[in-house]
């Protein structure tokens, strides 16, 4: 192949989707390597997380990171986002203190208001002043008396059909209702990948796994890298290593020492019996790795519900938690973990673990005893930069010349680590300065709501889920594509 591109990315997660389509709208020509039948179908997520508050012991500053990289992804990627807030509770059995996660909520909201002073669009998250509210037992007693809705719209409505099936008494008060909505990474997979089917600048190659990435940059050549793949090799000027829990395997070809921890989770779908109204998504707090780690139930449409539960009968796995060593910075799990990761789960292992994540969640949501297994787990490895666990903000770094690597521990992290790339890239005078930076993507704007649900509704059923988990509980409306987006689209697209 003679062409040389600009930026080569390796790994279509959703780290490299976003680099890649970035790229693309500033008219940098990429190509994007993605060893899967289709782009981001790697570790799961299902929340946006908005102001970190299913992490009682992160930093005021990692919250508002987490917001404020939220916010960004949430407006690029509106149709997969699911408005239901959440309900935050800590259990009476557990050490965290209602009142240290109130005053950090109160931070949230300054900040949220900054955010929507520097820019009125980033008011995603509703009225700010509503971020949150706080319920105390005598709020509970009063809401628990009244009738179930079946599509709430204000928090009271939510906390109502949530406390008519949650045993409150175990609870401590005030319990929360905060503006931390869900995420369906099906429909924002598909809101990528059509994208990236459209845009001028980059070169999808899905089903094309990186076998090798060999180093030419001391070789006076137009281009610095080639990456090798089974049938062909590509020349780029600019190499991007997003391959998430895989990062360090390039690392490690290029002989490039790193320090890594990766981490192996899972998360369960079940299917419960119809209930009267919508609930928010239920956090019953916990400290990580005890049997009373954090309990969280996602809700989907048709009544499945994802579950996830901080223990390592559940979520977490032995030996799930590993870290790389001193001569390679590829960690490598277990031979169970190994199996579930590249070759499938047994069915007893689905079975189990479901079931004791039903039972996690019935401890305080007794009813949810009748729920049952409702489909394969989501599941996957997820990387942290460096040795620090409980870090939440990974982002990129900058190992050497012409070399990015992209470590975000978060979904929504992808964005700024997109961002830096690209402020290194000029740096390095690969492409020259680009004038106007902004924010809005119009390739992305220019996918339209149906294609996405068809698109996502196929990817569930690809990989095997139920289609129910490519919807989301609160329908959007179509986002116009505005006049304004029109002629930069007309040169971006085919
Ligand atoms: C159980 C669980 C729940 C989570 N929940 C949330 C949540 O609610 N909210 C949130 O924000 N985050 C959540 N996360 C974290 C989130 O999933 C990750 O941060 C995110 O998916 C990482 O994206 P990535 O693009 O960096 O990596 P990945 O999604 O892992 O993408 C890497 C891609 O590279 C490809 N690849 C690797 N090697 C090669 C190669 N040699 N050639 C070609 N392709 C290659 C892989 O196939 C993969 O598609 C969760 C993680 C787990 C494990």
């Amino acid at each position: 192949m003679n062409k040389i591109y600009n930026v080569g990315v390796i790994g279509g997660g959703v780290s490299g989707v976003v680099t890649s389509l970035e790229l693309g709208k500033y008219g940098i020509d990429n190509v994007l390597f993605e060893q899967e039948n289709s782009v981001v179908n790697g570790p799961p997520f299902c929340h946006l997380h908005a102001g970190g508050n299913l992490y009682p012991d992160i930093s005021d500053e990692q919250c508002r990171i987490l917001m404020k990289q939220s916010i960004e992804m949430a407006r690029l990627f509106p149709q997969s986002i699911d408005e239901r807030p959440t309900f935050i509770s800590i259990p009476k059995s557990q050490k965290y203190s209602v009142e240290n996660i109130q005053s950090r909520l109160d931070m949230l909201v300054d900040y949220y208001k900054s955010l929507i002073a520097e820019d009125s669009r980033n008011e995603i998250l509703g009225n700010p002043d509503e971020y949150y509210k706080t319920y105390t037992e005598e709020d509970l007693k009063r809401l628990s008396g009244n009738e179930s809705v079946k599509n709430p719209s204000t928090p009271d409505q939510w906390l109502t059909n949530a406390i008519s099936l949650v045993d409150y008494t175990q609870l401590k008060t005030p319990i929360i209702i905060v503006q931390e909505y869900g995420w369906n990474m099906f429909r924002l997979g598909a809101q990528a990948q059509l994208a990236l089917e459209k845009a001028e600048n980059c070169t999808l190659k899905t089903n094309t796994q990186v076998t090798e990435v060999k180093d030419f940059r001391n070789q006076n050549l137009d281009y610095n890298w080639e990456i090798h793949t089974e049938t062909e090799v590509y020349k780029v000027k600019y190499l991007v290593n997003s391959c998430g829990f895989e990062t360090g395997k390039i690392d490690d070809s290029l002989h490039i020492k790193s320090d890594r921890l990766i981490e192996f989770k899972a998360a369960y779908v079940s299917k419960w019996q119809p209930i009267d109204g919508l609930i928010p998504e239920l956090i019953f707090h916990g400290e990580r790795g005890t049997p009373g780690g954090m309990v969280q139930l996602t809700p989907y449409c048709q009544d499945y519900y994802q579950i996830h539960g901080m223990t390592e009968q559940i979520t977490l796995f032995k030996g799930g938690l590993i870290k790389s060593k001193e001569d390679k910075a590829q960690p490598q799990f277990n031979d169970d973990i190994d199996n579930k990761l590249f070759r499938g789960w047994k069915k007893a292992d689905i079975d189990s673990r479901t079931e004791s994540a039903i039972e996690g969640v019935s401890k305080y949501l007794p009813a949810f005893k009748s729920a049952t297994v409702g489909g394969p787990p989501l599941f996957g490895a997820q990387q942290i930069p460096g040795d620090d666990a409980t870090l939440r903000v990974g982002e990129v770094s900058f190992p050497d010349t012409t070399y990015a690597r992209s470590e975000i521990v978060k979904a929504s992290s992808a964005l700024t680590v997109a961002n830096q790339i690209i402020d290194k890239i000029q740096e390095e005078k690969i492409i020259s300065v680009i004038e106007n930076r902004s924010t809005d993507n119009a390739i992305l704007d220019s996918i339209r709501k149906k294609e996405i649900d068809v698109l996502a509704a196929e990817l569930t059923q690809e990989r095997g889920y139920p289609q129910a988990l490519s919807r989301l509980l609160i329908d959007r409306r179509e986002a116009d594509v505005t006049k304004e987006h029109q002629p930069e689209l007309e040169l971006q697209l085919h």
